[in-house]
């Protein structure tokens, strides 16, 4: 099979147009085409003829060019971080890792999408002996994926490559915030494998955008972002029976046991809470530590943390907040935990200076606070004391979200003990955010942090819809599914089997 060229045409450009701006210094970056159904049905459609010749091919020369896309990304990763940076305001470094960590998804998807998608037999039944039962994992054709500002490459990225590897074609809508980040992908994969360029294609915008996506019956809405939205979003997707899947928000919490190595856990605890400004859907936000080593952690949370300062130059730690009116939710949570008898062990609501937000640690923080119930997204942590494990697993698991959570504890069994009772997608013990990191692990909540999993087999399966097969092998002596069958036959089949399933 030889690839094809499809009609790789620009897309026409719209008059209208939007204009995104540095968080840092709200000078303008560059304006933007605010796409809207026309062209949202045209990408589709161009999407969806690539999408053949791309499904045709022999599954070995898809991950080559995959595995050439990520070359490009890898060699070009200066420019993308860059773009990065200067979308979200985070520093180099941050944006640099974050294309680190997409090209490691990006060759875990292509190296094993064959390996997982594969046909494989499976056994058949009493009854079905002379069948050859088999299921193979086929592409859905067209994915459309909506994708967040704070990590928008990595981010879609687990969405895009994972459903580009299994045999779709994809148009993605990068956030409002960050689309050059979302174009620039397309265009180096457009370089890489100019074959099959029209498979991988941007729409821009905002709200409208997503939504003419998420009405243009691609064959299924990959979508990351609020819980709000995505059940805005999944309700226009219902309208369609488009199969939906949500990456939303989380309210991670860490279980700090009295045996943990306490500096360790400050320090991930302070990265994972402070890091991206806060602004990562499984970042820590709550930290539950047994009373013994609570004051202990808090100091070294604290002199940590302290040592911290946002900012846009080259040195700084963090950058400032990405999306302006997250700086009035920030403010609102730590005002409110303080009115409600929380302690500020560092920072507190005079913290918040648009558009920055210093690191805030809190402590005694009411249960039922919003710094506690609900997404702060901010480099702001609570640092709570729990009488023992049991009530720090009762309190991280009595949240509206479910993403991820970790657990420090001077014995990894027990951690992983641990681990296995909190309800959340995925647990690192020893380290936050660990299992980010694996391409081979699923990741995905439940409730409000949404349902389906990106990454790792799993990822790959979402992306494909399962046919199964039966091919008939020979005329059984009793063929069940035949208005020939004589009544005796039937009744002595009926008796083998209620025999059979008696006994097992
Ligand atoms: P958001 O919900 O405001 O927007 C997400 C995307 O949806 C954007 O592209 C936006 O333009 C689009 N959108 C908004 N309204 C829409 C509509 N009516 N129809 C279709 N599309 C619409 O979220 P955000 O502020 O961009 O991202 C932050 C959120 O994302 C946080 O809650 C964060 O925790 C979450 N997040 C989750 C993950 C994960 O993998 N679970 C990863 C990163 C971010």
């Amino acid at each position: 099979m030889t690839d094809t060229a499809p009609d790789a045409a620009p897309r026409a450009a719209t008059s209208a147009t939007f204009t995104t701006r540095s968080p840092a210094t709200g000078e303008p970056l560059a304006e933007h085409p605010v796409d809207g159904p026309e062209e949202v049905a045209r990408a589709v459609i161009r999407a969806r003829e690539a999408q053949v010749a791309w499904a045709a091919l022999p599954a070995a020369r898809r991950r080559e060019h995959l595995l050439r896309w990520k070359r490009v990304l890898a060699a070009e990763l200066d420019t993308v971080a860059r773009t990065i940076a200067e979308e979200t305001g985070k520093p180099a470094g941050d944006a640099e890792l974050e294309v680190v960590l997409t090209l490691e998804h990006l060759g875990w998807a292509a190296r094993n999408a064959d390996r997982v998608l594969r046909g494989r037999r499976v056994r058949t039944g009493l009854f079905t002996v002379h069948q050859r039962a088999s299921l193979v994992h086929r592409p859905l054709g067209v994915v459309g994926v909506i994708g967040p500002w704070n990590y928008p490459c990595y981010t879609p990225m687990g969405s895009v490559g994972y459903a580009l590897a299994a045999g779709n074609a994809v148009v993605l809508k990068p956030s409002e915030l960050t689309p050059a980040t979302g174009t620039l992908l397309a265009e180096l994969f457009g370089r890489a494998v100019p074959a099959h360029a029209g498979l991988l294609a941007t729409v821009t915008g905002a709200a409208a955008t997503g939504e003419a996506l998420a009405r243009s019956e691609v064959d299924k809405l990959a979508f990351t972002g609020s819980p709000g939205t995505a059940r805005r979003v999944m309700a226009v997707c219902a309208e369609t029976l488009t199969p939906f899947l949500a990456e939303c928000g989380g309210k991670d919490a860490v279980i700090v046991t009295a045996d943990a190595d306490l500096d360790a856990a400050a320090d991930a605890i302070v990265w994972g809470a402070l890091s991206n400004a806060g602004q990562t859907c499984a970042g820590v936000e709550r930290v539950y530590a047994v009373r013994g080593i609570h004051a202990a952690l808090c100091e070294r949370v604290v002199e940590r943390a302290g040592a911290l300062r946002p900012g846009a130059d080259g040195d700084a730690d963090y950058g400032p907040m990405t999306l302006p009116g997250q700086l009035a939710t920030v403010e609102r949570h730590v005002t409110a935990a303080v009115s409600a008898g929380a302690r500020a062990l560092l920072g507190g609501p005079e913290s918040v200076r648009a558009p920055y937000v210093a690191p805030v640690v809190l402590t005694g923080v009411p249960e039922d606070a919003a710094a506690m119930t609900e997404e702060t997204f901010g480099p702001v942590v609570a640092v709570n004391a729990v009488a023992d494990v049991d009530e720090a697993v009762a309190r991280a698991n009595d949240s509206r979200y479910a993403l991820g959570a970790a657990v420090f504890c001077g014995n990894r069994r027990t951690g992983a003990a641990i681990a296995a009772r909190l309800r959340a997608g995925a647990v690192s013990v020893n380290s936050v955010l660990g299992f980010a990191a694996v391409p081979a692990l699923p990741f995905g909540g439940s409730r409000d942090s949404g349902f389906g999993r990106i990454h790792g087999a799993e990822g790959l399966r979402a992306f494909t819809a399962v046919q199964s097969t039966t091919v008939q092998r020979f005329t059984p002596p009793i063929a069940l599914t035949s208005f020939e069958v004589p009544a005796a036959a039937r009744q002595r089949a009926v008796r083998l089997a209620r025999t059979l399933h008696l006994r097992r």
